[in-house]
C-alpha cells in the first residue's frame, strides 16, 4: 500500500503554515503520511498536478499564485470553487482525475461564528475591505450566510464594482477614501487587503463611526494583533484574528485526503505558531 500523501503547491512556499498544521494533524491521529511544501512554477503546474497521484498524493493544497489555473486544470469543481472562481484544495479520484474545491469561505465563517458566536447574520449589513481572491470567498460566505446587505471597498474601484457585477444586487460599493463614512450602517468589518500585514503599511481606516458591539475580523494573521484589530478591542468591538480561517480552511482537504475529521482547537493554534 503506498503512504498517503499531501501538500500545498504555491510560488514562493517557504512561508506557508500548511505544512505545520497538517504535520501536526497526522502526528495527532497518528496516521503515517506526509505533506510537504512544493514550489511550482505556473508552467509546470499541469504536468506536477497529474504526475503527482502516481506516487501517492491523496490531494493538494493551492495557493498563490496557482488558484485559478488550478480550478481551470481540474476534471471537477465543487459550486463552491465554481462560484470563488479558483481552488485552494484539490482531490484525487480513484483514477487520478481532479476534483477542485475551496474551502476558504467554509474557513472563513467557521472561524467567524467560533470568535464572534453572539453575531447573526441577518441583523445587518458587513463592510468587505479588498477585492481579490480572498474577497471572493468571504463573499461568498456572508451571502450564504444570509447578510443582508454587503458593502465592499477598494483601492482599485473598478475590481470592487466587477464583484458586484458578479455577486448581485446584495453588494454596494463604496469609495476607498469614503469607508469611513459608512462604518456607522454595519455590524461586521472583515479587512482582505494585505494591508497591515507584517511588512506592509497598517490599513488605517478611523474606526469613529463604528458600533462598540460590531465585530471586526481581519484575514492577516501576520502578526495575529494587527493595528486594526489592536484599533476595533479598543474600542469595545469584539476582533477575530486571521488564524482560525487558516486553520479551519484545511480541515475539510485533511479528512478527503487521510479519512479523518481534525479539530481546530487552542492546541492547533499552538502548534502552528511554534
Ligand atoms: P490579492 O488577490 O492580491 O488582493 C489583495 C487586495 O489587497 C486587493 O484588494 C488590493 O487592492 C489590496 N491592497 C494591496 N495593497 C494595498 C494598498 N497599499 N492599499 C490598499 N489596498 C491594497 O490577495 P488575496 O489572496 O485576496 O489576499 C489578501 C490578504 O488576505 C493577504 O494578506 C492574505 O494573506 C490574506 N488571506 C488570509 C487567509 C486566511 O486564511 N486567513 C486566506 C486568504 C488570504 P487593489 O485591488 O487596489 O490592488
Amino acid at each position: 500500500m503506498k503512504i498517503p500523501l499531501a501538500g500545498v503547491i504555491g510560488s514562493p512556499i517557504a512561508h506557508s503554515k500548511s505544512p505545520a498544521l497538517h504535520g501536526h494533524w497526522l502526528t495527532q491521529h497518528g496516521i503515517p503520511g506526509y505533506y510537504c511544501p512544493m514550489d511550482v512554477a505556473p508552467q509546470d503546474l499541469q504536468t506536477v498536478l497529474r504526475a503527482l497521484p502516481k506516487a501517492g498524493f491523496k490531494g493538494v493544497n493551492i495557493t498563490i499564485p496557482h488558484k485559478e489555473s488550478a480550478l481551470a486544470l481540474a476534471d471537477s469543481a465543487s459550486p463552491s470553487a465554481q462560484r470563488i472562481g479558483a481552488a485552494n484544495t484539490l482531490i484525487y479520484q480513484q483514477d487520478g482525475q481532479i476534483y477542485a474545491d475551496n474551502t476558504d469561505a467554509y474557513g472563513f465563517i467557521t472561524n467567524l461564528r467560533s470568535g464572534a458566536p453572539d453575531w447573526q447574520p441577518a441583523d445587518g449589513a458587513a463592510m468587505v475591505l479588498g477585492a481579490g481572491g480572498a474577497a471572493r470567498a468571504v463573499i461568498v460566505a456572508l451571502l450564504d450566510a444570509g447578510v443582508p446587505q454587503i458593502i465592499l471597498a477598494n483601492r482599485t474601484r473598478s475590481r470592487a464594482d466587477h464583484l458586484a457585477q458578479t455577486f448581485g444586487p446584495h453588494l454596494v460599493v463604496v469609495d476607498w477614501d469614503k469607508v469611513a463614512d459608512h462604518l456607522s450602517d454595519i455590524g461586521l468589518l472583515v479587512n482582505t487587503t494585505s494591508l497591515g500585514m507584517t511588512g506592509k503599511p497598517p490599513l488605517s481606516v478611523d474606526l469613529t463611526g463604528l458600533a462598540p458591539g460590531a465585530v471586526v475580523n481581519d484575514l492577516v494573521y501576520a502578526p495575529l494583533r494587527t493595528p486594526l484589530l489592536e484599533a476595533a478591542a479598543a474600542k469595545g468591538c469584539v476582533t477575530v484574528d486571521g488564524l482560525g480561517m487558516l486553520l479551519h480552511q484545511g480541515v475539510p482537504g485533511f479528512a478527503a485526503w487521510f479519512g479523518v475529521t481534525p479539530t481546530v482547537s487552542e492546541q492547533t493554534r499552538r502548534a502552528v505558531l511554534a
